[in-house]
């Protein structure tokens, strides 16, 4: 059996968290004193990792004025110059793997191999593919020009990764950024801080104040040129509100509740194996979990059969263990919320299969079924470890099912039937669908919902025009000639 990370790396990280012990913001290239400040909380012990500051209104001004004073440089720079910035932050965190692994398991309670594997992965891959689009800035967006400052706000289900998201694109295309990391996983965000200063990042190029909700919107108010958020859907429609008639550009990456179609001719071990990916990963913590598991009746004995197998053998434990499947909810506030949720699903008639609360911010995978399609469990984003489980007798029903939700990010369909496929990719609405495959991200793809799921794109060509603007005087019709 293995156990966890070498110690030398969980060492490693505890003893960075002791030498800062309490953080100010990093603001104009260095770190402020600490202000009032809160815990940072390893999820699955309970234990204090650091003190971090709550960022104030002032706080997020400071960081706005650094990142307008830096703006005019860095947008003025030759793309290729930018490019070599965003290559030596990739190959900085690349060396870094491992320690920042380890402090996003800790902070998160998400389990090491998926930070070690998926995360900071993806997070150096999204840098190297920015790099590249700020070499090819001026010739593939002609006239285009960045925006300005860019305010960020991203959530704490992958922090790490959510920043790459944000910040790659918008230092590519020649902005600047105020970044606010969510409140319960604000450390990897600060190890970050020290990667841009340790490859002589211009000041103020990226600005990250921590802090709670109040630190957001304070940002929200701030005058920046854009706000780019992910979030929950209640969140972002109060800040679409607070933005409008602004002239902000803003970008909204919400919830979602996305269906997992199981057709009738589908690879069942395959996509049961689909649903490990797609519901359970993460502790189910991901906005675009294929959470609402749609199974065609006449296989889906079968189905359920194999998934409950597959299922009983998940290891829930240990977020630093590397045979840990399944690791800890971010934080207790959020494993009552979802405990709630199960609440009311059961109590409106659905039977709950696994899903038992374990001490601490532990909750085994699970699935509801015998859920009818108005029970909250069916409607509301659960956000945890829990899928829901019903069936379908045609293919128009399945479509219907799987559209009726308010939310468009994401869904995935198993056929062993490229067309029987197909044809329910382009019927299902969402901004991804994935075909016998679930959760797969790549930095060259778009990402983005619709509906209540938000607007704008994330990635690939889609995402570099979300943080460029088309000069005034080029919108303009050519003058008449005289
Ligand atoms: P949340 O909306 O509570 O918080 C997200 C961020 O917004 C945090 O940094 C928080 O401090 C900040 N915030 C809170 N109130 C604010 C306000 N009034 N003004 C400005 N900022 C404010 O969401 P969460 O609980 O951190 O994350 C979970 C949600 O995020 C889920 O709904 C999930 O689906 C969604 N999500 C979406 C995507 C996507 O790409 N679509 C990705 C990850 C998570």
């Amino acid at each position: 059996m293995e156990y966890g990370p070498a110690p030398e790396d969980a060492s490693a990280v505890r003893d960075w968290l002791r030498e800062r012990g309490r953080f100010g913001h990093f603001i104009a290239g260095r770190f402020t004193r600490p202000g009032e400040t809160f815990a940072s909380r390893d999820p699955s012990t309970g234990e204090e990792l650091a003190q971090v500051t709550q960022g104030t209104a002032r706080d997020v001004m400071k960081a706005v004025r650094a990142a307008r004073r830096a703006q005019r440089g860095w947008g003025a720079m030759p793309g290729h110059v930018r490019a070599r910035f965003l290559y030596a932050i990739a190959r900085t965190i690349q060396k870094r793997e491992r320690f920042l692994a380890v402090l996003e398991t800790l902070d998160n309670g998400k389990p090491i191999r998926e930070s070690r594997d998926i995360d900071v992965p993806l997070v150096v891959r999204h840098f190297y593919h920015h790099a590249g689009w700020a070499e090819l800035a001026e010739t593939e967006f002609p006239g285009h020009g960045p925006l300005g400052v860019c305010g960020q706000i991203i959530p704490w289900n992958f922090p790490l990764l959510m920043l790459a998201w944000k910040v790659a694109p918008a230092l590519a295309a020649g902005n600047t950024v105020v970044l606010k990391p969510a409140e319960y996983t604000p450390l990897t965000a600060l190890a970050f801080a020290e990667i841009c200063a340790h490859v002589g990042l211009p000041a103020g190029v990226v600005n990250i104040v921590t802090g709670d909700g109040e630190t957001g919107a304070a940002l929200v108010a701030a005058p920046v040129d854009k706000i780019a958020f992910t979030g929950s859907t209640e969140v972002g429609r109060g800040i679409a509100r607070a933005v409008a008639g602004s002239g902000k550009r803003l970008v909204l990456e919400l919830g979602g509740k996305s269906p997992f179609v199981v057709m009738e001719d589908a690879d069942l071990d395959a996509a049961v194996e689909g649903v490990v990916e797609g519901v359970w990963f993460n502790q189910g913590e991901v906005c675009c979990a294929g959470s609402r598991i749609l199974v065609a009746e006449s296989v889906a004995a079968r189905f359920e059969a194999l998934l409950r197998a597959r299922m009983g053998k998940l290891r829930l434990g240990a977020p630093l263990d590397k045979s840990t499947d399944v690791g800890a909810i971010v934080d207790p506030v959020q494993k009552d919320r979802i405990l709630r949720i199960l609440d009311r699903a059961t109590a409106a008639g659905a039977e709950l299969v696994g899903g038992t609360a374990a001490p601490g911010c532990f909750i085994a995978p699970g699935y509801l079924r015998n859920i009818a399609p108005a029970n909250p469990g069916m409607v509301e984003e659960i956000f945890g470890p829990i899928a829901t489980l019903s069936t379908f007798r045609t293919p128009d029903e399945a479509a219907d099912l799987a559209n009726n939700t308010r939310y468009g990010l994401a869904a995935s369909v198993w056929s062993e039937s490229a067309t029987v496929a197909t044809d329910m990719a382009a019927r299902i609405k969402a901004g991804v669908v994935w075909v016998n495959c679930a959760n797969l991200f790549d930095a060259a793809a778009p990402f983005g919902g619709m509906r209540d799921s938000g607007y704008g794109r994330e990635g690939g060509r889609e995402g570099m025009l979300d943080y460029l603007a088309v000069p005034v005087a080029a919108q303009r019709d050519p003058a008449p000639s005289e």
